[in-house]
């Protein structure tokens, strides 16, 4: 059961910008890799540090970037070598 918004006529909560009932969503969460923040019902990867602050990136992000997502995990990527010694 949804109704209309009686300012924008929108059903939902995507109002168009201008409405009364419009609000940018806050997010306190950032992802690195896009620059958007971080919202309700979204799947994200999160560093927590104990120095400088958390850091977040939104899953879909890291998963377009395997990489940049292991540096951002701190883990580094390695070639296997000396198996033949
Ligand atoms: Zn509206
Ligand atoms: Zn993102």
């Amino acid at each position: 059961m949804s109704k209309c918004c009686e300012y924008c006529g929108v059903t939902g909560n995507d109002h168009i910008s201008g409405c009364p009932n419009y609000k940018t969503p806050f997010s306190a969460y950032k992802c690195e890799l896009c620059g958007e923040g971080i919202y309700d019902g979204e799947k994200y990867i999160g560093r927590y540090l104990t120095v400088g602050g958390n850091r977040y990136v939104h899953y879909e992000c890291a998963m377009e970037d395997p990489k940049w997502l292991m540096k951002f995990l701190g883990v580094d990527i390695e070639t296997m070598r000396g198996c033949e010694y």
